[in-house]
């Protein structure tokens, strides 16, 4: 998958990226509107998620970048078509930090993806709905190093969220 991104937010030119350099301007990052972060917030499902010490090791081993690449390859072979493979259980719940950010986001199915961004079931994603799951990947991973304390309960972390997942339904 050799598909360049840039994280810039358009609606504020005058912060640039940190990893801006690395990102070629292939194609821009759609701006996630807030209001999906404050949802997301909300939710006592999707907020358990944070990255894993293991997740993190990897996210600076490969870079932002390059997992966001592999992020934009999951969207386009697990998401995007109209009846993805194993639909509603395409996403492992660990084993790759954008599977977690996937799990916090509302975007690892297409029942998720319908319920949290109201692209419909049943449809192939476009290109537009494909980059923005990709911006809303890529917000949580950056706001996620931007607070690693979370990370130190990472074994607390999985025994909650799998523990939950058992008692609790996901939609
Ligand atoms: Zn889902």
């Amino acid at each position: 998958m050799g598909a360049r991104l840039i994280l810039a937010n358009k609606s504020d030119n005058s912060s640039i990226p940190t990893q801006g350099n690395l990102f070629l301007p292939e194609f821009d990052l759609p701006v996630v509107p807030a209001d999906v972060w404050d949802k997301l917030a909300r939710s006592e499902f999707r907020r358990q998620f944070h990255l894993t010490k293991v997740d993190r090791a990897y996210l600076q081993e490969k870079s932002l970048p390059i997992v966001l690449e592999h992020a934009a390859d999951f969207i386009a072979k697990r998401l995007a078509p109209s009846h993805p493979v194993k639909d509603g259980r395409q996403t492992p719940w660990k084993g790759h930090p954008v599977f977690t950010a996937q799990h916090a986001t509302g975007t690892c199915c297409r029942s998720c993806v319908e319920k949290w961004h109201h692209f419909v079931k049943g449809v192939p994603l476009t290109q537009q709905q494909q980059a923005y799951i990709l911006a809303v990947i890529a917000g949580w991973l950056e706001r996620e190093e931007q607070h690693p304390e979370q990370a130190e309960d990472e074994g607390q972390d999985i025994q909650r969220y799998f523990a939950q997942r058992k008692q609790k339904t996901r939609k």
